[in-house]
């Protein structure tokens, strides 16, 4: 059934791509952005005080289908993507079995259609089992839709072997999305190597793990042209390698997650394991680098790296449980908070990061609202206090360090393809 025409009127309208920081009316006809005054007799509806962006986009999303659903599933990870404001989530590879070929993006992708709220783009494994030897066959995943490469979870440790992905991926111009860890030096670390693991008398990684792996990328994308993503940074030196690396003009970017840039070891103590994650939280100077990089525009994406666990595999301990939080909930709210409201951020390049950084990297047509294309938007209330309530997440896994935290500004809802999902209110 065809939805009736519609114009948004009221709102303020947040497009970084398109220049657009304003109040003006947002036509959707038919799943697309459409002009309003090409509208005849649309319904009307008034969003004033509200703020409406280009659909978010999360970069970096553990679906946990096939094979883990006991975790998260394609219906319960969407759903908490679009009530984390997210249209569109890059579903990582690392599944069981891996998606490392043509076939498994095909069935994802279908899964997705068939039982997803938002767009799901599933990136391709970049070896075969995620093994870090043989390389899969890129050209039939990017035919059959991958947008991206990644053995995220890990990295192929032979360098050799990330050199032949690297000129393979160029040759197609597939981004290679990468999880910069040196397992022989990170393993078998369980958080940073620092004075908290000291404290607490745990293995710790040290920094090195993640920048001799920074390096090594960066010195192959100069060498293969390869377009190169550095996933969930956590170290000042990576951040000053990135931006040494872009001011030189590499196809490289970068992205942060929230907890990186809200949180640092110490909340080991205070969260459990639930401040458990690869790369690990690291200390202050690392976090105000990585925020100096979001400032600066050195980091271009912010990614939730949500990780959904059940509360029986967290409670393993420390030596133990899986690496990882979930974040598709937290992510606005926590970054309207502390980057928007803070004043560090203006709205435009706060929605930027979730918007014009992923699109530049993915090459797609989302991320804007170009009039034609399909009608994704965020839809945010910048200044309703709330506190975050994990338990009423639509997320399957709870493994989460922010219950509680209060917060300043929320996702009212998302449309996706012109459909609505959100807050029963404005009439929609
Ligand atoms: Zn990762």
């Amino acid at each position: 059934m065809m939805q009736q025409d519609m114009v948004l009127c009221g709102a303020r309208v947040v497009d970084p791509v398109n220049g657009v920081d304003e109040i003006r009316e947002v036509g959707i006809s038919d799943g697309r952005f459409a002009a309003p005054e090409s509208l005849k007799s649309p319904r009307r509806v008034d969003l004033r005080g509200l703020v409406l962006a280009p659909g978010f986009i999360d970069l970096h999303v553990h679906l946990r289908e096939p094979g883990q659903t006991h975790k998260e599933d394609i219906g319960s990870a969407t759903r908490a993507a679009a009530a984390g404001g997210f249209t569109t989530v890059l579903a990582m590879p690392n599944t069981a079995p891996a998606i490392d070929t043509a076939e498994r993006v095909q069935a994802v992708q279908q899964a997705a259609a068939d039982r997803g709220a938002v767009h799901v783009l599933q990136a391709g494994a970049l070896t075969l089992e995620r093994a870090g030897k043989e390389l899969a066959d890129y050209a039939a995943m990017q035919a059959a839709g991958a947008p991206a490469l990644t053995d995220d979870g890990s990295t192929p440790q032979d360098s050799e072997v990330m050199r032949a992905v690297m000129q393979a991926a160029a040759a197609l111009r597939l981004p290679v999305v990468d999880h910069c860890e040196d397992s022989s030096l990170s393993k078998p670390g369980v958080m940073h190597a620092g004075a908290t693991a000291a404290l607490m008398q745990l293995p710790g990684q040290p920094r090195a793990a993640e920048e001799t792996i920074v390096t090594r990328d960066i010195a192959l994308a100069r060498e293969t042209g390869c377009r190169v993503h550095l996933q969930h940074l956590s170290t000042a030196g990576a951040v000053q390698e990135l931006r040494t690396a872009r001011r030189e003009g590499l196809p490289v970017s970068g992205e942060v997650t929230p907890h990186h840039l809200f949180l640092t070891d110490a909340a080991a103590e205070v969260y459990g394991v639930n401040a458990k994650m690869a790369p690990p939280l690291r200390e202050e100077g690392d976090r105000q680098a990585l925020l100096a990089g979001v400032l600066d525009g050195t980091i271009t994406c912010i990614a939730t790296d949500h990780a959904p666990h059940t509360a029986a595999e967290k409670a393993a301990g420390w030596l133990e449980a899986p690496f990882g939080i979930i974040g598709l909930e937290a992510a606005v709210p926590l970054c309207l908070t502390g980057l928007y409201h803070t004043g560090f951020l203006s709205l435009s390049r706060l929605v930027s990061l979730f918007t014009q950084g992923p699109r530049e990297l993915l090459g797609l047509p989302v991320g804007a609202m170009t009039i034609g294309a399909a009608a994704d938007v965020t839809v945010l209330d910048l200044d309703a206090p709330h506190r975050l309530k994990v338990a009423e997440f639509a997320s399957r896994s709870h493994n989460c360090p922010y219950d509680g935290w209060a917060c300043r500004g929320k996702v009212v809802g998302v449309f996706v393809q012109g459909k609505w999902t959100g807050a029963a209110a404005y009439g929609l």
